[in-house]
């Protein structure tokens, strides 16, 4: 049996290897060599090609190279009643709980007005609060969501949270639903966003939202680019709403180079690196998942397709 690749940022050889060290009798196919269709066990893929996975008979489990499976429900769909894994795993946690962190530092130590000082070799102290007077705000309690949150927490920052269900966390409050969303935005100086990209989360960065932070406010987004309406978060940027912007994601990607954001002062970006899938251990969990598929148990961390995420 074999599994397929497929993927046009992923490095094809490094998810080779670790498959060969961990299970050298399965054969690796990288999109389009699939050979035959009827070997196909697992497709391992991130952004698939409309229609790509409909022509497996054998096939098994999904599995998303990412926590993130926006990419699999754009399009035309899945094969039906094929089940849908996504990564959880522990070093996609820390490397997005350093980014949280990186960009939260960044935009509450005011490091965007002193690398501008630097530029016109200002020496000038500006007023700095303290992280307990700071209130991020983490879009989407999560696995990502809520490790970034008990971090910044751990830093003193006054963290609050936002997710679809209440979390009832002793640490970090939680604002609920579209009700909790206004109360939650009201009360954050830095927004960061880790919310997965669905119907229900598509757009909702808007001028509106942006408008109900506190005049001035930071925004760190690790989510995803559809999250967000570009042209008005440039607006609020423009007009000073938002000071300052971290960006991960964006609608195009990658970014083209007529982008306003490339040049924009108020923006910070990196090009959706935020975390990245460690291939050893991302193997592991795929290679468990078929077992678990293979005796007729649900994968782990198996993605409900009429949620979204
Ligand atoms: P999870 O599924 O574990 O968490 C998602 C969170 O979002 C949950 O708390 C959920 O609420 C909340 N949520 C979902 N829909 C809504 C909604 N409509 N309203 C309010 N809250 C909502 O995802 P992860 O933490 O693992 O990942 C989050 C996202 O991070 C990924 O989907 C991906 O887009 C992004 N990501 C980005 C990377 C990068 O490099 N930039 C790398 C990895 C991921 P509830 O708990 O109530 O269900």
């Amino acid at each position: 049996m074999a599994i397929l690749f497929f993927s046009e940022v992923d490095d094809p050889d490094e998810w080779r290897q670790a498959f060969a060290a961990q299970c050298p009798d399965m054969s690796f196919r990288v999109w389009p060599d699939i050979g035959d269709p009827a070997d196909i066990e697992v497709a391992l893929v991130w952004h698939p090609p409309d229609n790509a996975l409909d022509q497996f008979p054998n096939l098994r489990l999904i599995a998303s190279l990412g926590a993130g499976v926006d990419h699999l429900f754009r399009g035309t769909g899945l094969p039906v009643g094929i089940p849908v894994s996504r990564i959880v795993d522990r070093s996609l946690t820390e490397q997005m709980v350093e980014y949280v962190v990186l960009g939260t530092l960044f935009c509450h130590r005011q490091m965007p007005a002193y690398m501008v000082q630097q530029k016109q070799a200002n020496w000038q102290l500006l007023r700095q609060p303290l992280g307990r007077d700071r209130r991020v705000g983490v879009l989407g309690l999560g696995e990502l969501g809520m490790a970034s949150a008990r971090a910044l927490k751990a830093l003193q920052f006054d963290v609050a949270g936002w997710s679809r269900s209440p979390k009832n966390d002793a640490e970090i409050p939680d604002y609920v639903g579209t009700e909790g969303l206004k109360d939650f935005l009201a009360r954050t100086d830095i927004l960061v966003c880790l919310l997965p990209l669905t119907p229900q989360t598509e757009g909702l960065l808007n001028a509106a939202q942006f408008a109900r932070l506190p005049h001035g406010a930071s925004f760190v987004n690790a989510g995803r680019g559809g999250h967000v309406v570009e042209g008005d978060l440039l607006a609020a940027l423009d007009s000073g709403q938002l000071n300052h912007a971290m960006l991960d994601v964006f609608q195009a990607e990658p970014l083209p180079a007529e982008s306003p954001f490339w040049s924009h002062p108020g923006v910070t970006l990196t090009p959706h690196v935020a975390s990245i899938t460690n291939a050893s251990s991302g193997t592991a969990l795929v290679l468990e998942n078929l077992q678990r598929v293979r005796a007729g148990d649900a994968p782990l961390y198996e993605v409900v397709p009429s949620e979204g995420y």
